[in-house]
């Protein structure tokens, strides 16, 4: 029997997102037909033009134009839309679960109602599972560069929601913003039973990832690249056992790494880190989950063995239900190397 190649190998092979932001999905031509819809005017004259303007040099110049975008959606069918859209290239991409980030307040403070964004992303979420069988959660993020009582007033409508929000996030512009800024609606939020994750080690310190473990006492972290610069850190994130939800495309489009040859996920992965491969915001970025692989795969010269893994991680670190993970880990297998 011919080998499967590689590639196919990573399209075939059953997978989980962790670190996902649903507004970094929103494909221009998507952006310019719910503009249309709304009446809105974009600052872009056509989908090139605006597509022109994806070339970043760091985190904040990429923010700038996502919070640009962010501005057409209005109704709950605009937040339908964008989440199905999503759902419909994680199928391609052979996701079986997926756990999305959404920032409410990029959302609230231009005056949509939370309700709005929440039914219209949960109601592509319940027809995802009911016709691609995807199974998601979902992970309310608070903007890192508000403060933390903005945190807390979004965190206030956790209470009414509590069925359709499993865990919570931090994000937006790292520099400046540590953890330890949100320690307290953190600990609210742990003592209400919600898992915790928060991105750190992107552009920001090792000293940022230690705040996260430390204080906020994640689950998770989200990106960590710059973990490896602390040998103590390293050691402790593999010990533990604490995921990393690593983006490639993203370091690579937001200069987090010069190359993708130099990317540390296969480093990662030498020193015993529990790492995953995610795509952050791929519409944005380069491409979903599947080209993340890929590209990666390529760089770093990935065995099969080493998708297998990080594959597995990503089942491992999800915030599913017991008998879920067993589920989609038993899916694994028939690709087991
Ligand atoms: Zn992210």
């Amino acid at each position: 029997m011919e080998e499967r190649s590689l590639t196919d190998y990573i399209k075939e092979i059953p997978k989980a997102e962790l670190h996902l932001h649903i507004e970094g999905t929103f494909e221009p031509e998507l952006m310019f037909q719910i503009a249309d819809r709304n009446k809105i005017k974009i600052d872009y004259n056509s989908v090139d033009d605006l597509k022109s303007a994806y070339n970043f040099n760091n985190l904040q110049e990429f923010l700038d134009i996502y919070y640009t975008g962010a501005k057409v959606l209005q109704t709950e069918e605009d937040f339908y839309d964008l989440t199905w859209a999503y759902f419909k290239k994680a199928k391609e991409d052979n996701i079986i679960h997926t756990e999305i980030m959404f920032d409410p307040q990029t959302h609230t403070h231009r005056g949509i109602p939370f309700e709005t964004v929440l039914n219209g992303i949960t109601k592509a979420q319940e027809d995802a599972e009911k016709d691609f069988g995807i199974s998601s959660l979902l992970i309310m993020s608070f903007l890192r560069h508000l403060d933390q009582n903005s945190a807390f007033e979004i965190y206030n409508y956790f209470k009414n929601h509590k069925e359709k929000i499993h865990a919570i996030g931090l994000d937006s512009s790292e520099l400046g913003n540590p953890p330890s800024l949100f320690t307290e609606v953190f600990k609210k939020a742990k003592e209400d039973g919600l898992k915790i994750t928060a991105h750190a080690g992107e552009e920001g310190p090792p000293q940022y990832v230690w705040e996260a473990l430390d204080i906020l006492t994640v689950h998770r972290i989200d990106h960590g690249n710059r973990s490896l610069e602390d040998e103590n850190l390293i050691k402790r994130i593999a010990e533990q056992q604490i995921a990393l939800t690593v983006c490639p495309l993203s370091n690579l489009k937001l200069k987090v790494v010069d190359d993708l040859k130099n990317h540390p996920l296969k480093r990662m992965l030498d020193y015993g880190i529990k790492a995953t491969v995610n795509s952050d915001d791929p519409a944005y970025f380069g491409g979903y989950i599947n080209e993340n692989f890929i590209q990666t795969a390529e760089a770093v010269n990935l065995s099969k063995k080493d998708i297998y893994q990080l594959v597995k991680n990503s089942f491992e670190a999800s915030f599913v239900s017991d008998k879920r993970r067993d589920e989609m880990i038993d899916q694994l297998k028939k690709f087991s190397m």
